[in-house]
C-alpha cells in the first residue's frame, strides 16, 4: 500500500506523512472565536480535519487531536485595533464574556455533533491558557525578539527577519508587508507604538473599562491572539509536532505570527505539516454582512433563510463538502446542495440493500479493486471526491446484483458491506440521520392516533382501548384534547 501524502503549504510541495513519534500522531487544528453563533464559513473546517483524523485512525495511527477555542484576545479587525470580539458581544448581550464563550461554545459543539464531528481530545481556552502565554511572550523577549512599550509588548518582525524567514508560510515578502502596511496603519489606535507596521502585539495594555484583563509583569492586559495558539500547541503537542490545521483566511497573520513566535522560542517550526483547507462561496460570491447572504448553520439545517430553496441536513452538508477536494473553494447553491442529497440518498439506499442481496455461487465483481482504489484516493492528499466516485461505483455494482443483472458471491457481499461500513460511513462519517428517524416515528404514531380516532369515531372501543393499552405498555403517553389527540415517549 502506498502511504498518505499530504500538501504541505510550509513547503508548498505534497509530501510522505511519516509521524514524528512512530504510530502517534499530534493533530492542532485553530478552532473558532466563540462570540456569535457558528455559521456556513464554519462548516467546512471541522468536516475536513475530521476525516484527516479519522483516516489516521485508519491507518492505525492513535491521534491527539487539539482544537482550541478562542476566548479572547481576538480583535474586531483581526488585527491590533478595536475592542474584542467577545467583550463587544458581552456588552451588547449585557451579561459576562464568559457566558458569551460558553454559550457559543455549545452551539458551536452541537453543530459539529450534527455533523458527527467527533470531539477533540482536548479543546483549551485561550483565557485558561493566560500563564503559559506569558511564560512564552517572556521568553521571546529574552530571546531579543519583542519589546515593551507602555505596557505592552511587540513582536519585532525585522529583528526576527535577520535571521528568519518570515512570510514563507504566507507568500508574503516583507518588503511588500512594509510598503503595503502604508500610513493609514499608523493612525490607528496602538500603532504609533510599534517601531515597524508589521509587528504585531504579544500583551496588550488594557484600559481600566476593558473588561477581560490579567495581571502580567507589564501591567494589567491581555494576550494578542496568535499567542494563544502557540502557547497552546505547545503545551500540548510538544515543541514540534505533526500536522496543524486551518483554513486559508488563517494564513496571514494568524498562522505566520504562529510560527515566527515558535521559532523565537524554540529555532524552528512548530509543526512539520500546515494543511489548509480553502473557503466556502455562496452563489459564487463571498460570505460577507454587506451582501446579507451570511447564512447561521442552524438555518441551514432548517431551511430557514430566503436564500434557501428548503432544509439541508447536516449529513447532506457534510457530503456535500466532502464531494470537493478540501483545497479547492466549495461554492453553495441550492442546486448543488440538492445533487448532493440525491447522490447522499443513493449511497445510503445501496449500503442499506447490501445486506439483502442474493447470494451467488460465484462472482462476477472483484470488490477489492474499488477498496484499493478508495485507498489511492485518499492517500493522494485525501481526494474525498475521488473516494465518493468510487463509492457510486459500489452502488451501482449493488444494485445491479439486486437487480439479478451482476452475481455476487457470499465473500463478495461482505466485502461490498465492509466498503460502505469503512469508507462512508467510517472514515467520511456519514450517518443515518437522527432527523430521519424522528420523522419516521412522527408519520407512524400519527397514523396509529388517526386509526384510535377513527375506531372511537365508530364506536369501536375495543380496538381503541387497545391502540392506547398498547402504546402505553410501550412507554408512550397519550393526551386527548379538544384539537385531538398528542403524544410524548
Ligand atoms: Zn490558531
Amino acid at each position: 500500500m502506498s502511504t498518505l501524502q499530504l500538501y504541505n503549504t510550509y513547503t508548498r510541495h505534497t509530501e510522505a506523512f511519516v509521524p514524528l513519534h512512530n504510530n502517534r500522531v499530534g493533530l492542532y487544528v485553530c478552532g473558532p472565536t466563540v462570540y456569535g453563533p457558528p455559521h456556513m464559513g464554519h462548516v467546512r473546517g471541522p468536516v475536513v480535519f475530521d476525516v484527516l483524523r479519522r483516516y489516521l485512525e485508519f491507518l492505525g495511527y492513535k491521534v491527539r487531536h487539539v482544537r482550541n477555542i478562542t476566548d479572547v484576545g481576538h480583535l474586531v479587525g483581526d488585527g491590533d485595533e478595536g475592542e474584542d470580539k467577545l467583550g463587544k458581544q458581552a456588552r451588547l448581550e449585557q451579561v459576562e464574556p464568559m457566558e458569551v464563550a460558553q454559550t457559543y461554545t455549545v452551539a458551536y459543539n452541537e453543530m459539529c455533533r450534527m455533523m458527527n464531528v467527533l470531539a477533540p481530545g482536548i479543546e483549551p481556552r485561550a483565557s485558561g491558557h493566560i500563564i503559559e502565554q506569558i511564560e512564552m511572550i517572556e521568553a521571546i523577549i529574552s530571546a531579543g525578539l519583542a519589546y515593551v512599550v507602555n505596557g505592552s509588548v511587540y513582536f519585532d518582525v525585522l529583528a526576527y527577519a535577520k535571521t528568519n524567514e518570515y512570510g514563507k508560510l504566507s507568500g508574503r515578502i516583507l518588503e511588500d508587508l512594509v510598503a503595503g502596511a502604508g500610513n493609514e496603519a499608523r493612525e490607528l489606535e496602538g500603532q504609533d507604538e510599534k517601531r515597524n507596521p508589521n509587528d504585531f502585539a504579544l500583551w496588550k495594555k488594557a484600559s481600566p473599562d476593558h473588561i477581560m484583563q490579567w495581571n502580567s509583569p507589564w501591567g494589567k492586559g491581555y494576550p494578542g491572539w496568535h499567542i494563544e495558539c502557540s502557547a497552546m500547541s505547545r503545551k500540548y503537542l510538544g515543541d514540534v509536532f505533526d500536522i496543524h490545521g486551518g483554513g486559508m483566511d488563517l494564513l496571514f497573520p494568524h498562522h505566520e505570527s504562529e510560527i515566527a513566535q515558535s521559532t523565537a522560542c524554540t529555532g524552528h517550526s512548530p509543526a512539520r505539516f500546515w494543511v489548509h483547507h480553502n473557503m466556502i462561496t455562496i452563489n459564487g460570491q463571498k460570505m460577507a454582512k454587506s451582501l446579507n447572504n451570511g447564512i447561521m448553520a442552524d438555518e441551514l439545517f432548517s431551511g430557514n433563510h430566503p436564500l434557501l430553496a428548503k432544509a439541508y441536513s447536516p449529513m447532506t452538508i457534510r457530503f456535500f463538502i466532502l464531494q470537493a477536494h478540501y483545497r479547492g473553494t466549495l461554492d453553495f447553491s441550492n442546486e448543488a446542495l440538492q445533487a448532493a442529497e440525491k447522490g447522499l440518498q443513493r449511497l445510503m439506499n445501496a449500503s442499506a440493500q447490501v445486506p439483502k442481496l442474493p447470494i451467488s455461487d460465484s462472482t462476477e465483481y472483484n470488490v477489492s479493486d474499488i477498496q484499493a482504489a478508495c485507498e489511492r484516493s485518499m492517500n493522494d492528499d485525501l481526494n474525498t471526491p475521488q473516494v465518493i466516485a468510487q463509492l457510486f461505483e459500489a452502488a451501482r455494482v449493488c444494485n445491479s446484483a439486486a437487480d439479478g443483472k451482476l452475481k455476487l458471491d457470499r465473500s463478495a457481499v461482505e466485502a461490498l458491506n465492509n466498503l460502505f461500513q469503512t469508507w462512508l460511513h467510517g472514515i467520511l462519517g456519514i450517518q443515518t440521520e437522527e432527523k430521519g428517524n424522528d420523522d419516521a416515528l412522527n408519520g407512524v404514531m400519527q397514523m396509529l392516533l388517526t386509526m384510535r380516532a377513527d375506531a372511537k369515531a365508530s364506536k369501536n372501543y375495543t380496538l381503541s382501548d387497545e391502540i392506547r393499552n398498547k402504546l402505553t405498555e410501550l412507554g408512550f403517553s397519550i393526551k386527548d384534547g379538544k384539537d385531538g389527540s398528542s403524544w410524548s415517549l
